[in-house]
């Protein structure tokens, strides 16, 4: 098993109508061979796992190698602007598999994409997860 050292948490900047497959087509189509994450969680709150966590997907660019990458459907407006668009079961989901990841990993940090940047937002290149991250998994313990 690859050393985890960080849980990123995402969002798929997409609809959040948009299916499992068709998040699949679009890592195809940006020519990657690895899904951008390890799990996904839909609007109904539904997990679906798109890669093995001893596989590498391609979530933070430079740290993907130590990381378990994961994600909530949706992330952005009718206008295409970042927004926390969570529904209440995607907010349960995401915990209770953040839950179970941290107990698997114990020393990964749980992060959202954008705390790679640090906390000066004007140096954030993303605004994914377009939430607090850190501050609202804080109390997530092995
Ligand atoms: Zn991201």
């Amino acid at each position: 098993m690859r050393q985890i050292k960080r849980i990123f948490v995402h969002c798929t900047a997409g609809s959040q109508q948009q299916t499992i497959d068709d998040l699949k087509a679009e890592f195809r189509r940006k020519g990657w061979s690895n899904p951008g994450y390890h799990y996904v969680v839909t609007p109904n709150g539904g997990t679906h796992q798109l890669l093995a966590i001893e596989e590498v997907s391609n979530g933070v660019q430079g740290y993907n190698s130590t990381a378990i990458n994961v994600a909530y459907m949706g992330g952005i407006d009718k206008d295409g602007k970042p927004v926390d668009n969570r529904t209440p079961e995607q907010k349960d989901a995401l915990t209770l598999l953040l839950h179970k990841l941290k107990q698997m990993f114990p020393e990964a940090k749980i992060m959202g994409h954008r705390d790679i940047w640090g906390t000066d937002k004007s140096k954030w290149k993303k605004m994914c997860p377009c939430f607090n991250a850190i501050e609202e998994y804080k109390d997530i313990a092995s």
